[in-house]
């Protein structure tokens, strides 16, 4: 028993190591299988991933297909051809309104505009077919496009097809399989029963064994459940299977309708291109048809310029003619030039000569004038009497003193520059002059007033100017005045120099001067020997004129020259006399001035002479009581002044004879006082309280010299021989008398004993030959 236990007991372990074997084999098949239905299942999942994958490159190329082909582009196409269109319309339209623009142009004008228009509407119009040229190419181009969209469509669709039936198949092989698997694990299946039978048997030997089988039914169990997970996977992936091709099935039905719309798509576009293509060929042909028109009305234009280029041509040749002429005229003009020049040299020549003429006539009627202006100027000088008498009244000064003698007593007319009042003995006097100058009155005001008689010695008169007054009333300052406000004297010699310059271009001037004085009746020259007396003498020639036989002429020609000679004279004086001032009180200072002119024009000479004479003192001595040479002095003054007074009266009454001789002033001074001379009395007062009574006798003597008239004023210049026929016409009746003398003066030197040279004492000359 124990035996065939052993043995059962082998025989078990035999089975039992065979079922392990076979459980072992079967473990092996099962992970086989399982690792089998992994890579199945991945394989499947791999496939339908693949799938998917393609499915939404299908979808991703439907998408592109559509964006390619679809309505987007199309229509962007078709909008751009639209607005081609529309442009291509306004263009037409510009052309349409240029073209009716032109026509009514065409009304106003028939120039070369239209030319130009038409040339450019046709280049347009050639622009617009070749626009057009392009815009076909382009449609073209459009539709080949199309055509391979078409076929590339197509090859979609045939790629589509063909993965579809790749499905299919990929689908018909995985069921395949599934079903193969199936079968496999329905026979997996049916084996375990037998397994199940060993185990039992097994489990009645060795609880291990039970434990074993066990176990390996748990696994069996838990490969089972893995089966059934895989089972459903596998049915998962078909229901998604299903699903795809739902998606693949719709897909395809949206791609029919796609398909249909582009083909619509494409039939419309085709359509609009055909009317668009009709539009602009309308257009282009009515374009062409206004473009002839216009053309034609250009052409008749053209015709119409080209008839007035007819016209025009008769006045070119008119032109051309007139052209040729001128030309000649042009060639033919230096000739007549040279005609027109010696015609206006000799014009110019014969101008000339009358000029000439003119010339000389207007300088005879210049001379007349001349004469006429100094008749007039003498009428005038007549009118205004040609004795005038001027008063000055010297500011008060320290040497006056203080308290009431020295208290002021002379007034004068705000309205009236000619009236002076002075108060004597508590009463008013007052008195008329020609001026009367206030103690504000300058140098320079004084001068003023007296330089027109200065300068009309230089024409030839002769002019005295007399200061007047008592000692201290200021006749030096007038006539002399100080270093820095030079009097009349000076003055007068400066006017004279700058006269003669600048009458220098017609006429030449001699000035000379001599300084002499009268003391105590005696004629001393200054410039030469003083304590000489000099003595006035009439002519040998029996004229009837004075002259001076031995005083000094110097002649000066610049303001040096005359400082000079009055410093001289001065000097002289000094010498002579300790006190000048009281020497110079007590007797006549005079500057004789000749002026002696030449016009060089018209030959006629001229003398003048300024007597410029600073008179002693008027003041009446003889009441204080004085004696031996003072007295003496003062006599002679008085009787000189008194003279002076008579002659100057006898001549205004006209009396037939006239006291010169009677003092040696009025004698020497003869002929500037007669006839047609100027006399300037400068009558100076003080001002002062204590001076009234002489101030009082002063301004009467004044006031007597001025009553005087004198004769009519004649020149004393004559005109000598003339160059030419023409004689001037001298109406002067002086100047018309014979018997004149003349002394030719040399220009002295600065030597005493040849400075003396005879003083010309009549300024009456015979005419000269120039
Ligand atoms: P006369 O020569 O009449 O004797 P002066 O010419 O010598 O008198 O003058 C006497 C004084 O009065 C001098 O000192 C002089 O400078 C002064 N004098 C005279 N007149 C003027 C004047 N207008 N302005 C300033 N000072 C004057
Ligand atoms: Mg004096």
């Amino acid at each position: 028993m124990i035996q065939k236990m052993v043995e059962s007991m082998a025989q078990l372990q035999e089975e039992k190591l065979q079922l392990q074997e076979e459980l072992l084999a079967l473990q092996e098949k099962l992970s086989a299988r399982e690792n089998e239905e992994l890579a199945v299942s991945v394989q499947l999942q791999d496939q339908v991933e693949n799938l998917k994958e393609k499915l939404l490159d299908q979808a991703q190329e439907v998408n592109r297909l559509r964006s390619e082909l679809g309505g987007t582009d199309l229509e962007k196409h078709r909008n751009l051809l639209v607005a081609e269109n529309e442009h291509l319309k306004q263009d037409m339209k510009s052309c349409e309104a240029q073209l009716q623009k032109l026509k009514k142009q065409h009304v106003k004008c028939i120039d070369c505009e239209h030319i130009q228009e038409n040339a450019r509407l046709q280049e347009r119009l050639a622009q617009l077919q070749l626009e057009v040229e392009e815009a076909k190419g382009r449609l073209s181009e459009l539709d080949l496009e199309v055509q391979q969209k078409t076929n590339r469509l197509a090859e979609v669709e045939l790629r589509l097809k063909d993965s579809l039936a790749e499905k299919a198949e990929e689908e018909e092989r995985l069921s395949r399989r599934l079903r193969d698997s199936q079968e496999t694990i329905a026979s997996l299946k049916a084996q375990p029963q037998q397994i199940k039978y060993i185990i039992k048997t097994v489990e009645v030997e060795s609880s291990k064994t039970k434990q074993a089988l066990c176990e390996t039914q748990s696994r069996n169990q838990h490969l089972q459940e893995q089966v059934e997970m895989q089972r459903q996977v596998l049915k998962e992936m078909e229901q998604q299977l299903q699903k795809s091709q739902k998606i693949a099935a719709q897909l395809r039905a949206q791609i029919m309708l796609y398909e249909s719309e582009l083909e619509q798509a494409h039939g419309q576009m085709l359509e609009e291109m055909q009317n668009m293509e009709d539009d602009k060929n309308r257009a282009i042909e009515e374009a062409f048809a206004r473009a002839q028109v216009e053309m034609k009305a250009v052409h008749e234009n053209l015709a119409g310029v080209r008839t007035n280029l007819l016209t025009l041509q008769p006045a070119l040749r008119t032109l051309t003619n007139d052209y040729n002429s001128l030309k000649r005229q042009v060639r033919d003009f230096p000739l007549l030039l040279q005609e027109a020049l010696q015609d206006a040299r000799a014009e110019i020549g014969q101008a000339i000569e009358e000029v000439n003429s003119t010339n000389r006539e207007l300088l005879k009627k210049y001379r007349r004038e001349l004469q006429l202006r100094k008749k007039c100027h003498n009428e005038l000088v007549r009118l205004k009497g040609n004795i005038r008498v001027f008063g000055r009244v010297r500011p008060i000064t320290k040497e006056d003193g203080e308290g009431p003698e020295a208290a002021n007593s002379v007034t004068f007319d705000p309205d009236d520059d000619a009236i002076l009042h002075l108060m004597h003995k508590g009463k008013q006097v007052s008195f008329e002059l020609d001026k009367v100058f206030s103690p504000q009155a300058t140098q320079q005001d004084v001068f003023q007033e007296v330089q027109a008689l200065i300068t009309s010695c230089i024409d030839g008169y002769n002019v005295c100017i007399f200061a007047y007054g008592q000692t201290g009333a200021g006749k030096t300052y007038t006539m002399e005045g100080t270093p820095e406000n030079p009097g009349i004297n000076q003055r007068a010699l400066q006017l004279l120099f700058s006269e003669v310059q600048r009458k220098a271009s017609d006429w030449g001037y001699t000035i000379t001067v001599s300084v002499a004085e009268i003391y105590n009746e005696a004629l001393r020259d200054l410039l030469g020997e003083p304590q000489e007396k000099l003595d006035i003498k009439l002519c040998p020639d029996g004229s009837g004129q004075l002259y001076v036989p031995g005083l000094t002429e110097f002649q000066v020609q610049s303001v040096d020259d005359i400082n000079k000679v009055f410093e001289f004279g001065h000097s002289n004086r000094v010498t002579e006399y300790t006190s000048l001032n009281e020497h110079s009180s007590r007797s006549h200072a005079l500057l004789i001035v000749t002026v002696r002119g030449l016009d060089y024009s018209t030959g006629l000479r001229t003398t003048g002479k300024l007597n410029l004479v600073d008179l002693a003192g008027s003041e009446r001595v003889g009441r204080s009581g004085a004696e031996g040479s003072r007295l003496r002095e003062a006599q002679y003054i008085n009787k000189s002044l008194s003279a002076l007074g008579d002659v100057i009266y006898a001549l205004r009454a006209r009396q037939g004879h006239v006291p010169f001789r009677n003092s040696k002033l009025t004698y020497l001074l003869q002929d500037s006082l007669s006839g047609d001379s100027k006399t300037l009395m400068m009558v100076q007062v003080s001002p002062v309280e204590k001076n009234t009574s002489e101030t009082l006798c002063s301004l009467k003597f004044a006031e007597r010299v001025r009553s005087v008239e004198l004769g009519p004023v004649s020149r004393r210049a004559e005109l000598v021989s003339w160059s030419s026929q023409e004689h001037l016409e001298n109406d002067s009746p002086v100047a018309a008398q014979p018997s004149i003398r003349s002394h030719s003066s040399p220009r002295p030197t600065r030597r005493a004993g040849s400075f003396r040279r005879k003083l010309q004492t009549s300024g009456k000359l015979r005419p000269v030959p120039v």
